[in-house]
C-alpha cells in the first residue's frame, strides 16, 4: 500500500471512530466502536478476536490462531473524555490535521494499530503479532490493560503503546502517582463562639499549606532546565470540600484530594510515609489511586528504526503523567512508547498530525518485519 492510499484509509477510519462517543456514561457507544474495528478485522481468516468484559468496560484482544502470547502486541484504548458541548464529537481536517475529540488520545493511533494489524497478518498470515483495545484508560486502566495483564493472564515479547512520548521522543520512565484523600475532623460550634469549637477547615488549611512548603522544596527555582525536565515531586491539592452549608457554623468536617507525582529514588512507600508524617496524626490519609514510577525498557531497535525513518534523532524522554505501561512492567514486559504528532489533548480542538501518522505506521511496520523476520 502506498503512503496516499494508507492516509486516505488511516483518515477516513479516525473520523469514523470520533464520530462515536465513547465516553465512560455510554458504554453501547463504546461497544460501536469496538464493532466498527472489529468489522475491519474479522474477515482475516485464521485470526481470533477475543472479548473480556468487567464492569462494563469490555476489552479486544486480536491474535492469530494458536498464538496466545504474541511476539509483539500493539496496545491502545478506545475510550474518550467526555465533553459537555452537545454534538461536539465530530471532526475536521484542517493544515494537514485531523482535529476532533480523542484524535490525538488516542482514536488516531487505534486506526493506526488496527491496520497495522490487518495489513500485517494479510502479507505474512499468522505473524505473531496481537493487538488489545481496552475502553478504560482514562479511568484508569484497572478494568482494561491491568485486568488483561493480571487476571486474563495476556503475556507478550514487546509492548507497543503510542499513548504517550511524541514521534522523536521515546518515553523511558513515567513518575510514580498517589491520588489520596485526607480527611480533617474538628468539633462544631457556633460561628460567633469559635473558642468553643475546632475548625476543621482552617485546620486542613493549615496541614496542606504545610504539604505545599514541603514540596516545593523540591522545587529547582535556580535551574530552568531542571524545571522543564520536571524530574522532581509535585503535589496539587485537587479538591477541597466540606459538608457544612451553615454561614454561622464551625464546620467539624473537612476533606480535600491531592494528586502527588514523584520519580525515583523515591516510592509509593516512601512517599506515602512523608505525607503522612506532614499531615499529623489527626489527619486521615486515604490513598485512591497509586503507581509506583515505572522504568519502561524500549527496545533500541524501535529508536533505531525511528531515527532511520524520520531522519531525526531519538530523545529517549521522562514523562511527569501516567500510562498504561505499568501494568505490562508489573509483568516485566518491555514497552515502546511514543506516538504520531498530537495537540491540545483533552480539548475540543485536540489534533493529529496526519503525514506523522503515516510516518509512525511506518516505524511500526518496519521495526516489526524486522524484529520478527517473517518469510
Ligand atoms: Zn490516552
Amino acid at each position: 500500500m502506498d503512503d496516499d492510499e494508507l492516509k486516505s484509509r488511516l483518515t477516513a477510519l479516525t473520523r469514523d471512530l470520533i464520530l462515536i462517543p465513547s465516553t465512560e456514561s455510554r458504554p453501547e457507544e463504546r461497544g460501536r466502536c469496538f464493532d466498527l474495528l472489529a468489522h475491519h478485522l474479522d474477515s482475516l481468516p485464521d485470526v481470533r478476536i477475543d472479548y473480556y468484559e468487567i464492569n462494563d468496560h469490555r476489552s479486544m484482544v486480536v491474535r492469530p490462531e494458536g498464538i496466545q502470547f504474541p511476539e509483539v502486541l500493539l496496545c491502545g484504548h478506545l475510550d474518550v473524555i467526555e465533553h459537555s458541548q452537545p454534538n461536539c464529537y465530530r471532526s475536521k481536517i484542517e493544515n494537514g490535521r485531523i482535529y476532533g475529540p480523542g484524535s490525538g488520545d488516542m482514536k488516531g493511533q487505534i486506526a493506526i494499530l488496527t491496520e497495522l494489524q490487518r495489513s500485517l497478518q494479510t502479507r505474512h498470515p499468522g505473524i505473531s503479532v496481537g493487538l488489545a483495545i481496552t475502553s478504560d484508560e482514562e479511568r484508569g486502566g484497572l478494568d482494561g490493560v491491568r485486568y488483561l495483564c493480571k487476571t486474563v493472564g495476556l503475556r507478550c515479547g514487546q509492548a507497543i503503546i503510542p499513548d504517550g512520548g511524541s514521534l522523536n521522543d521515546i518515553t523511558v520512565e513515567e513518575k510514580g502517582v498517589i491520588h489520596g484523600r485526607i480527611r480533617q475532623s474538628g468539633h462544631e460550634a457556633h460561628g460567633a463562639r469559635p473558642w468553643l469549637g475546632e475548625n476543621a477547615v482552617e485546620k486542613l488549611m493549615v496541614r496542606l499549606t504545610r504539604l505545599k512548603l514541603h514540596f516545593a522544596k523540591y522545587w529547582p527555582v535556580e535551574s530552568i532546565e531542571e524545571q522543564v525536565n520536571h524530574w522532581f515531586p509535585t503535589c496539587c491539592v485537587t479538591i477541597i470540600r466540606t459538608e457544612n452549608t451553615t454561614p454561622n457554623r464551625i464546620p467539624d468536617q473537612a476533606e480535600a484530594t491531592i494528586d502527588v507525582r514523584f520519580p525515583p529514588p523515591h516510592t509509593l512507600e516512601s512517599m506515602t510515609a512523608e505525607i503522612q508524617e506532614l499531615l499529623g496524626p489527626d489527619c486521615e490519609f486515604e490513598p485512591l489511586m497509586t503507581a509506583e514510577p515505572t522504568h519502561l525498557a524500549p527496545d533500541p531497535l524501535f529508536s533505531e528504526i525511528t531515527a532511520e525513518l524520520t531522519g531525526n534523532p531519538v530523545r529517549l524522554v521522562k514523562a511527569s503523567g501516567g500510562s498504561d505501561s505499568r501494568f505490562f512492567r508489573d509483568h516485566n514486559i518491555p514497552v515502546n512508547l511514543s506516538r504520531p504528532l498530537v495537540g491540545n489533548l483533552h480539548a475540543i480542538d485536540e489534533w493529529i498530525d496526519i503525514e506523522s501518522m503515516v510516518t509512525y505506521y511506518r516505524i511500526c511496520e518496519r521495526y516489526i518485519e524486522r524484529k520478527l523476520n517473517p518469510a
